[in-house]
């Protein structure tokens, strides 16, 4: 999966490098080289990121519940499953990081099962300065008819909730899972028992 990130971002920067291209030959014939100098010298963050790459909505299921505590990791005593940490950016599709955004996760234990009473592998937190985030929590176990997933609501103040479903690489079930969604798997990495899964949230804030 790393090598599809790096795939992707080469991408993005030969989109953003063809945009600069194109305002220059535009300039050239439309206004001479002052116009190419201030093209050049007032470049903007490049559009990094088509319509294509905003990461898509998907329904919150049955199992959502509102003011999960405010925490990083989801581990207590008692959980069984295998830990896995999962962590990556928040950014809009003008490759600005988006800081401060809300990130609430909730997601079934290591046998499938949500927890409806209480708040056992729910938790909320705030993307940091470089609109990161960062969760230690466990592999959720699968359930009758849906493939291996995490939920998660993205809120950024004054704009309406993303909430989505996050998939995991080479389950068996994703083929079966008819909301499966191939643009919302992680990047699974790091060794046994320090297994991290990356994921990149890309938000159209215009
Ligand atoms: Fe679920």
């Amino acid at each position: 999966m790393k090598l599809a990130n790096d795939f992707s971002l080469t991408r993005r920067g030969f989109l953003a490098a063809s945009l600069i291209v194109s305002d220059i030959l535009f300039n050239r014939r439309a206004g001479g080289l002052d116009a190419l100098a201030a093209t050049v010298g007032t470049e903007p963050t490049p559009a990094c990121a088509d319509t294509d790459d905003i990461t898509p909505p998907q329904t919150a299921g049955p199992f959502f519940k509102p003011r999960s505590p405010d925490r990083k990791s989801l581990l207590e005593p008692g959980i069984q499953g295998t830990r896995i940490v999962l962590e990556g950016n928040i950014r809009s599709t003008k490759c600005r990081p988006v800081q401060g955004a809300l990130l609430d996760f909730w997601q079934a234990d290591g046998s499938g099962v949500y927890d409806n009473a209480g708040y056992r592998l729910r938790g909320h937190q705030f993307a940091d300065a470089a609109g990161r985030y960062r969760l230690e929590t466990i592999v959720p176990g699968v359930y009758p008819g849906r493939t291996r997933h995490f939920h998660v609501r993205v809120q950024v103040p004054n704009r309406p909730a993303l909430t989505t479903q996050l998939y995991f690489p080479g389950e068996p079930e994703n083929k079966k899972d008819f909301i499966f969604n191939a643009k919302l798997v992680v990047a699974v990495g790091g060794a046994a028992g320090a297994r991290t899964a990356n994921f990149d949230f890309v938000l159209d804030l215009g």
